[in-house]
C-alpha cells in the first residue's frame, strides 16, 4: 500500500475520542499520524497501520484500501 505525506487515513476502528481519520504526518518504518478529531499524535509501525486502513484520502480523492494492492 502506497501512503503519502499528507494522505488522510480512514481507520477500521475508531480513535477513543470517536473519530476515525488520522492525517499522515510522517512516513517510513513508522508512521506519524495526526488524529483529525482531537489532535492526539500517535507513531505506528507502517504494517499495523496498513492492515487497519479502511481507506485513504489525497487530495479529495477518496481510495479504499482494498484497490490499494501493496507490491512489497
Ligand atoms: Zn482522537
Amino acid at each position: 500500500m502506497e501512503i503519502c505525506l499528507g494522505d488522510v487515513i480512514k481507520m477500521k476502528k475508531p480513535h477513543p475520542c470517536g473519530s476515525y481519520e488520522w492525517r499522515v504526518d510522517r512516513v517510513g518504518m513508522d508512521f506519524r499520524l495526526f488524529c483529525l478529531g482531537c489532535g492526539h499524535q500517535v507513531m505506528l509501525p507502517r504494517r499495523q497501520a496498513e492492515k487497519n486502513i479502511r481507506e485513504v484520502r489525497r487530495d479529495g480523492v477518496i481510495i479504499p484500501a482494498s484497490s490499494m494492492k501493496t507490491k512489497a
